[in-house]
């Protein structure tokens, strides 16, 4: 089978527009590069989207969750509880700032932390709970914040792939703690790298402006001073033009993804044995962006393994993401301790999970592509296993 590059499927795809090329050319034209009036724009549009909450951005989500955690003070001898189903800077970042992540297993249908176990997983040094919305499923907020107030915790909502998703009709980001979003260039809208935080009050933000770039504060005569240790995050205008030509599209963007999700819950054959994601109705409260669509494939039943079935796809012309191993069983937490049996949810989604092509420019045939290779490359051998459905 050989297919042109041209032809090949990929996971995801930006869609950037003339008019936000073109704005970065004025950018680049205008003699300033780095931070400046695009970022400015950008912070305040998003903050409008927000509810008028205070927002700042950054070079990337992984610096937003970072710093989020430095503004609670949280550092050496805290620990954080997180879920080991998400991108690796989770749990990188409060390693980063000297604390320890906590993992508490994950709800086997959403695939978010499962909120039942995280109270027992709460000591007198837990000090946060970093909340995903893994494939931007929003996770009960609820229950969420009900546990945070209970046990005096500050929650940092890893909205990295959440943005524009909804928990009972309210936009994340416009309610809650710390909210944390990405505009990797594989997020729902990019900036090609960039973050941002949205926070409670103006003292926050006031903080969080010394903490992006080293600490400092200028002075109106010219001088300046530095009394906390900072770190350089500060978002350049380039890629806030970048954004702000995205955040345009963002809810034109989210629907497409909605319609193309749609069109994978019809198609997929439910023969095959595979467990879907869940599908948001209209009447859920958690209504997702879907950033991503992941599929439950019974590869050992099927006597495939993920790595031979990936090579198959590719070999069609179709890319197949995981997103992601459970990240316990990665060396370096592994070296803190974790081994396999710690978190079976976790480990059986990783290890079965695959993410199908998604993203705006997708047309609804490529949808039923995916699908129609789905059922010839396991559908056979679900009839050979016998016991693969
Ligand atoms: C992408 C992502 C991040 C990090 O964002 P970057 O902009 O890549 O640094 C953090 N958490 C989750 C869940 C993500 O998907």
């Amino acid at each position: 089978m050989t297919t042109s590059i041209s032809d090949f499927l990929p996971i995801t795809r930006p869609s950037i527009d003339e008019d936000t090329i073109a704005a970065v050319g004025e950018v680049l034209r205008s003699g300033w590069i780095t931070s400046g009036p695009r970022v400015k724009e950008f912070e305040e549009t998003l903050s409008a989207r927000f509810g008028g909450r205070p927002v700042r951005a950054v070079n990337s989500g992984t610096a937003a969750l970072e710093l989020a955690l430095r503004l609670c003070g949280i550092g050496a001898g805290a620990e954080v509880i997180t879920t080991p189903m998400s991108w690796v800077a989770t749990a990188g970042v409060v390693l980063e700032v000297g604390a320890r992540p906590v993992f508490v297993d994950i709800d086997p249908v959403t695939r978010n932390l499962d909120l039942e176990r995280v109270e027992a997983a709460i000591t007198p040094r837990t000090r946060a709970i970093i909340a995903v919305d893994l494939a931007g499923l929003p996770l009960d907020r609820d229950r969420l914040y009900e546990i945070a107030q209970r046990h005096a915790l500050r929650v940092i909502e890893d909205a990295a792939q959440s943005i524009g998703a909804r928990w009972r009709g309210r936009e994340i980001g416009s309610f809650g703690d710390l909210v944390a979003i990405s505009f990797h260039a594989n997020k729902n809208i990019t900036s090609a790298e960039g973050g941002c935080l949205v926070m409670n009050s103006r003292e926050e933000a006031r903080l969080f402006d010394k903490l992006r770039l080293l600490g400092v504060t200028r002075h109106a005569d010219g001088g300046m001073d530095v009394d906390v240790q900072g770190c350089k995050a500060n978002l350049t205008d380039v890629a806030a033009a970048i954004g702000l030509g995205q955040l345009r599209r963002l809810d034109a963007f989210n629907a497409r993804r909605r319609e193309l999700a749609r069109l994978y819950f019809q198609h997929f054959d439910r023969t095959l044995g595979a467990e879907l994601p869940p599908d948001d109705a209209a009447s859920a409260p958690a209504q997702g962006n879907w950033h991503m669509f992941q599929a439950l494939l019974p590869f050992e039943r099927c006597g495939l393994t993920r790595g031979r079935f990936i090579e198959r796809m590719k070999a069609r012309g179709i890319g197949i993401g995981v997103h992601y191993p459970a990240m316990h069983l990665f060396t370096l937490f592994r070296n803190l301790g974790h081994g396999p049996g710690d978190f079976p949810q976790a480990e059986r989604v990783g290890a079965q999970t695959v993410t199908l092509p998604l993203f705006p420019a997708m047309r609804d045939e490529d949808v039923l592509r995916v699908c129609a290779a789905l059922r010839e490359e396991l559908a056979p051998r679900r009839a050979g296993a016998g016991a693969c459905a």
